[in-house]
């Protein structure tokens, strides 16, 4: 059974609404657009997209600004349009907690591509078997993509509790940055490995205020480890 993924496309500018439209929808996508922030808001509420496409230049209130409303009411996957381009806006982008950032001008293709490996990750979770990963100081639910440490749910976004579990599955084993991003982002993902960084350092930063701990090890020059002991 196939359900089409609705996605919400935030951007103001007229010819690139045509070609986002365009593609997406050939691409067996329901697309929504919207050209500001509030009405993305309204719309991301009454819709309840699978995917938010956000152009970071937007009239009134931005795309960042959009992104950390959208990330306090919701865990939807939001894929970044930016003209800049500049490695400092991909990394504030992330951590607002966009799950992806392309920059323009891009080619419609490697938009739908990046739309669907962003989706296609979501699928693979959720047709995983239960097995719940127990440590001492953390519970994994991947069906439920619940993360719970010293007892409080984590709040993390969908991109870092992928991350989570990644580390987790391979706990007390280095894996590395291309391991990662393979693992999280797909093997067909086009961006830059600094990516991987960003994202454990968030996951490593909100596992250790809810424990006091540092569960996550960088291993220098090679990755990440994950150390809590099994239960
Ligand atoms: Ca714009």
């Amino acid at each position: 059974m196939k359900t089409t993924a609705k996605i919400l496309v935030v951007e103001d500018e007229l010819s690139i609404q045509t070609i986002v439209r365009t593609y997406l929808e050939s691409a067996g996508f329901g697309v929504t657009i919207v050209d500001n922030g509030p009405e993305a808001l309204t719309q991301a509420r009454l819709l309840q997209p699978d995917l938010v496409l956000l152009d970071l230049n937007l009239p009134g209130m931005d795309g960042m600004e959009v992104a950390a409303r959208l990330r306090e009411e919701s865990s939807v996957y939001i894929l970044m349009l930016s003209a800049r381009g500049e490695e400092a806006d991909r990394v504030a982008g992330l951590r607002i907690g966009a799950d992806d950032f392309l920059t323009k001008p891009f080619s419609p293709r490697e938009l739908v591509a990046r739309v669907e490996a962003v989706l296609r990750r979501r699928r693979e979770t959720a047709v995983s078997p239960t097995t719940l990963y127990t440590f001492q100081q953390l519970a994994i639910n991947p069906d439920s993509h619940e993360a719970i440490a010293a007892g409080q749910p984590l709040d993390l976004t969908a991109t870092e509790f992928q991350v989570l579990l990644e580390l987790a599955k391979n706990a007390g084993r280095v894996l590395t940055r291309d391991q990662l991003l393979a693992l999280v982002w797909g093997s067909d993902y086009y961006g830059n490995d600094r990516v991987v960084d960003v994202y454990v350092g968030q996951v490593r930063r909100k596992l250790q205020d809810a424990t006091g701990l540092l569960l996550i090890e960088t291993v220098r020059g090679i990755g990440y480890k994950f150390v809590d002991v099994k239960r």
